[in-house]
């Protein structure tokens, strides 16, 4: 065994008497090329019935990603389907703590359950598995994407329409895991007015491209901040230029949020499900249309 074993043989090339499985031919660890000895998507739990997955993609943290995916899925609640959120971002995990979830995960021989929100919505995330909320989880990447691939065959979507998937920032190695394992229907987006959002989207454009997943739309957080005494939008990070990224890649605009320090009392109050108004309807809009398919 090296001094460095994580004991995920799916990643190792080392031919040692521990080893358990072959090494995977996954991309990016064999010539680093996305695409390469693409492994096949993964089958969910026998006991799951899922609809649609749907991925939350963002270039950098704290642009909002959590909170527009715990948005999306109390849109879609509200619109009478079944929600879910799979809390991809293992390592920087927001998505219970914005629904006030907390709880001992339940499980039988054929997978565990997700918690309920109190709106009905599944929740499955690494800080629902952690003895103390506050503990880190300090692991190598493979044992990062392996979680992932866990938290879709090992986790009991019963029945669910719309499955998000919150990632981590960036395009590393959860992303790919998440692209290549899971039937992912379409990819959402997220930047901000202060972020690089040209670079932004077209790296999500181009990885969407390799893995011949489209991409929904953008939905632009923090965009604004409406004044409570004149009504005023103040473009409090500068003026959006997601009109020319739009023009550019044609992909649509899905929403814009404001600033709003409502949004972010109900999510770190762990009331997020509390939120008045429809700040994502055109969102809502393409992922029924999904449905119709
Ligand atoms: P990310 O998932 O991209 O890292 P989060 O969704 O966790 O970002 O948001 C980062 C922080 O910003 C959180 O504290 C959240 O409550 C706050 N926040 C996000 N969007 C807004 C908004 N539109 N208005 C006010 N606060 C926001």
């Amino acid at each position: 065994m090296s001094e460095s074993c994580d004991f995920d043989c799916s990643s190792c090339g080392t031919d040692c008497p521990s080893r358990k499985a072959p090494q995977e031919n996954v991309c990016g660890e064999n010539n680093g090329q996305a695409g390469c000895g693409e492994p096949p998507v993964l089958a969910p739990n026998e006991l799951s019935k899922v609809k649609h997955v749907i991925a939350v993609m963002s270039g950098k943290g704290g642009v909002g990603k959590s909170m527009v995916t715990a948005l999306a899925a109390v849109e879609m609640s509200r619109a009478g389907y079944n929600a879910g959120i799979l809390d991809a971002d293992i390592t920087g995990p927001s998505i219970p703590r914005m629904f006030g979830v907390k709880g001992e995960i339940r499980g039988n021989a054929v997978g565990a359950y997700p918690l309920k929100s109190d709106g009905g919505i599944d929740i499955m995330s690494m800080n629902l598995l952690l003895p103390k909320q506050t503990d880190p989880v300090v692991w190598r990447g493979p044992v990062i994407s392996g979680v992932v691939r866990q938290f879709w065959q090992e986790i009991i979507w019963e029945d669910v329409d719309y499955l998000f998937v919150d990632m981590p920032p960036g395009t590393g190695d959860v992303p790919l895991t998440v692209f290549q394992s899971l039937p992912v229907d379409g990819i959402i987006v997220v930047t901000s007015p202060q972020d690089l959002v040209n670079m932004i989207v077209e790296k999500a454009v181009k990885m969407a491209n390799m893995m011949e997943i489209p991409i929904l739309g953008v939905v632009e957080n923090m965009s604004y901040f409406r004044c409570p005494d004149c009504g005023k939008e103040h473009h409090i990070f500068g003026e959006s230029h997601l009109a020319h990224v739009v023009a550019q890649y044609d992909i649509p605009v899905l929403g814009r949020l404001p600033i709003d320090h409502r949004l972010a009392e109900a999510s770190d109050g762990g009331e997020i499900e509390t939120v008045e108004g429809h700040f994502l309807d055109e969102m809502a809009a393409v992922l029924k249309e999904l449905d119709k398919d």
